[in-house]
């Protein structure tokens, strides 16, 4: 079977090899930062994933390569059959795993490929209301003070501004709705983006229709 980067090049999503990279090189950056400042969210905390998913709105693009992943692992029909329940925007995020039962402990079961806005809590800034440049922190976070004023002062100077990074990402693929949707209701629509151009590129694959809506394993076309 194919790897994810050569199943990343045959789709020809314009943007998506840019996009992958840079999600990569965002989260160097923001390790380092917060390392050498050591400054890190509340271990084990998942306050600001449990949430209904309708208060985190990505876009389709955003969630691709999240969608790429989870058809690589032949999960795509799990996933689809839990984003077809109605509500879908008023419970949290799916990819969430909680560790305790009332939900505020968990972790990110898909870290690497999460989408933008998931990397600016805690590693990205914003312009305050005075013009000036503040630390995007949870609530959390914000109580918690745990760095002297000098670490944040420095984290905030170098951790990215939101706005620059969500136009860079906004500016990487021009095809695909760039509405903003509840993350749970892009991610679907990532993994139905990704199925239908599956079949496109390989009219072999079985009629993406419903159920079953999953295509086979080693269907992605290879890279031209
Ligand atoms: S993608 Fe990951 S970090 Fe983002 S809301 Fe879902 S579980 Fe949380």
């Amino acid at each position: 079977m194919q790897n994810i980067d050569d199943q990343i090049e045959a789709l020809h999503i314009e943007g998506l090899r840019e996009l992958v990279d840079y999600y990569g090189s965002y989260d160097r950056q923001i390790s380092e930062v917060r390392e050498k400042y050591n400054f890190h969210c509340v271990n084990r905390c998942g306050a600001c994933c449990m949430t209904p998913s309708i208060n985190i709105e990505v876009s389709t693009f955003e969630m691709i390569p999240m969608a790429i992943e989870i058809i690589h692992e032949h999960k795509d029909d799990l996933f689809l059959k839990s984003l077809d329940a109605s509500g879908i925007d008023e419970i949290p995020c799916v990819i969430y795993q909680k560790t305790s039962l009332d939900g505020r402990e968990g972790y990110c079961s898909r870290y690497g490929s999460r989408p933008l806005i998931c990397r600016l809590f805690g590693g990205g800034t914003r312009m305050n209301k005075n013009a000036q440049r503040e630390l995007i922190l949870c609530r959390l976070l914000k109580k918690n003070q745990y760095i002297s004023a000098e670490s944040l002062a420095m984290v905030t100077q170098k951790m990215p501004l939101s706005s620059e990074v969500s136009t860079y990402v906004r500016g990487l693929n021009s095809d695909i709705d760039p509405t903003l949707y509840a993350i749970n209701v892009a991610l679907k629509k990532a993994l139905e983006y990704i199925l239908f151009k599956l079949h496109w590129l390989n009219p072999e694959a079985p009629e993406p229709g419903s159920p079953p809506f999953g295509t086979p394993p080693g269907h992605f076309p290879v890279a031209a």
